[in-house]
């Protein structure tokens, strides 16, 4: 056991009355308090203030006057050495961050060192390198000319405005610096708002960034409920929603921003992934597969996978020793070192999980693995490994957003691809197979907007992320998130 000290400095943030960062200062709030939870002991650790109507109009009109004024006034190149100042301070306040992440999400310490501060700061650093690389193009006009007049035209990439992002709670880091860091490379501002459960971290945050030199403005951050989200959505002075969660409540954010006033809204929300394995794949291989799909920071993770095929010859073999590498899994204070699986994040969602097993015991599905809770305080439940006999099993199909992998044997790779596309959602696969030929046949025939082969679950700046079908709407990262924060200007020169 090699349980970490909290530094003095995350003992004093968390015994400070939190309000919400609007104009480049800490505010206190009027609000409701909101107690943010120890998800590994059920203890209080901090409380928040829930956003009033006149904590949201000050956050609004503090966005905006920076996306007209302070920010507007700064060149693409500056604002790419923002981002990057405040990167560095990042890793200057690694550890910091990762115990408060840690202490307010039950994300092993691990996990939060190596994910939310230092992919976070990869991200940052891409973000910080787009801001110089926002570009239209030129377009001759095949306009008439009368009296030999010429035309010329061109477009311009404009920042659409005040940015709303809608954190969840699984990576309270990582997707709000998705958020911002998009918003504030194509020079918009932006408003994050994280959720109830987890909205310490960004708090931190907009203070470094403020010592980076972000203007004031540029960056705030709400606290509270589903409601904020939502007074943050129709409020006249914002342009575009944000929006990571899940399914339904990324169905009502979109509903709020079509009929409030057109806000763009960019919905990234659940899903139930797929991984198959073609027979080709040993036991072995599929079971170190199925761990980095499937049980990640306890499974709480949009891309994991959910729904496991494996080819009716193998599935015996594999579901044994994915049992046994189970067994030897670490469960434990997720701020010990050595731990590999903490607690699930709050007690709502462990409730949530709970009833899975009884659902999956209920409906007479075979339990493999785990389907339980530990005895103690906190929500720490075991890695479960459930097998279905029928396609159609809720298990199979419903998202569980937890360490819940569910299998199903199929028997041609026909059947296979179907299994894969015969769900509403889409937001990443994998398939896994010796044979590169056969991997990039199936390919374009998986409905998802990220499809991997030989691998699961790591997300990369440079690539596109986003959900097909019913898994949302926009992409995120690479080139691809530039179209969703910025208007195409169009300007056309008679000459
Ligand atoms: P959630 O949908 O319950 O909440 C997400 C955020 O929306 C929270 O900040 C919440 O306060 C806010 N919110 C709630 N109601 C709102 C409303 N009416 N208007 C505006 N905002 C509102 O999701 P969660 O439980 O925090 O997170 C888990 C879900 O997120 C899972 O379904 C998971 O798959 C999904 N997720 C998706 C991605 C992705 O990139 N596609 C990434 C992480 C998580």
């Amino acid at each position: 056991m090699a349980l970490v000290s909290l530094l003095p400095e995350v003992t004093a943030f968390l015994a400070r009355q939190h309000g919400h960062f609007i104009h480049g200062h800490p505010t206190a709030s009027q609000g409701e308090r909101i107690m943010i939870i120890n998800p590994a002991n059920g203890k209080a650790i901090a409380s928040i203030a829930d956003a009033q109507q006149t904590d949201i109009d000050a956050a609004v009109a503090s966005s905006q006057s920076a996306f007209r004024g302070a920010w507007a006034n700064t060149t693409p190149a500056e604002r790419g050495n923002v981002l990057l100042r405040l990167a560095d301070l990042m890793l200057k306040h690694r550890e910091e961050l990762a115990q408060i992440e840690t202490s307010q999400s039950g994300k092993t310490i691990q996990i939060s060192r190596a994910f939310e501060v230092d992919q976070a700061v990869n991200f940052l650093r891409y973000y910080a390198g787009a801001a110089t690389r926002i570009t239209g193009e030129t377009i001759a006009p095949s306009l008439p000319s009368f009296n030999g007049e010429r035309y010329s035209a061109f477009t311009r990439r404009e920042p659409v405005g005040v940015v709303v992002g809608i954190v969840p709670w699984n990576f309270s880091i990582m997707i709000a610096v998705w958020k911002f860091a998009s918003a504030l490379a194509t020079g918009c501002t932006s408003i994050i708002k994280a959720s109830q459960f987890t909205p310490l971290t960004i708090l931190r945050i907009a203070e470094l960034a403020t010592q980076a030199g972000l203007p004031d403005g540029a960056l705030n951050v709400v606290s509270g409920g589903g409601n904020a989200g939502r007074q943050l959505i129709v409020h006249e002075g914002t342009s575009k929603v944000s929006f990571t969660g899940s399914v339904p409540t990324g169905i009502a954010v979109g509903r709020s921003a079509m009929e409030a006033k057109l806000t763009r809204a960019t919905l990234e929300l659940g899903g139930k992934n797929s991984v198959g394995f073609l027979p080709d794949v040993d036991a072995d291989k599929a079971v170190a597969g199925i761990l980095e799909a499937g049980f990640v920071h306890q499974g709480q993770v949009c891309a994991a996978g959910e729904r496991f095929f494996i080819h009716r010859s193998r599935i015996d073999e594999t579901l044994d020793k994915l049992g046994q590498a189970l067994a030897s899994i670490k469960i434990g204070d997720p701020l010990d070192d050595e731990t590999q699986f903490g607690p699930l994040a709050n007690k709502a969602h462990f409730d949530k999980i709970n009833q899975f097993f009884a659902q999956a015991r209920s409906e007479g599905n075979t339990v493999v693995f785990g389907g339980e809770s530990l005895e103690g305080p906190g929500y720490f439940v075991k890695p479960t490994v459930i097998r279905v006999d029928d396609p159609k099993a809720p298990l199979l199909n419903e998202e569980t957003f937890g360490p819940v992998a569910t299998f199903y044997a199929y028997d041609d790779e026909e059947e296979l691809i179907s299994l894969f596309n015969d769900t509403p959602y889409g937001l990443t696969a994998s398939l896994w197979t010796n044979d590169l030929s056969r991997a990039l046949n199936y390919v374009p025939r998986i409905e998802a907007g990220t499809v991997w082969v030989n691998m699961h679950t790591l997300l990369d700046p440079a690539v596109p992320f986003g959900g097909a079908k019913a898994s949302g709407i926009g992409r995120e990262f690479g080139s691809a998130f530039i179209n969703d924060y910025t208007e195409l200007k169009s300007i056309i020169i008679r000459h």
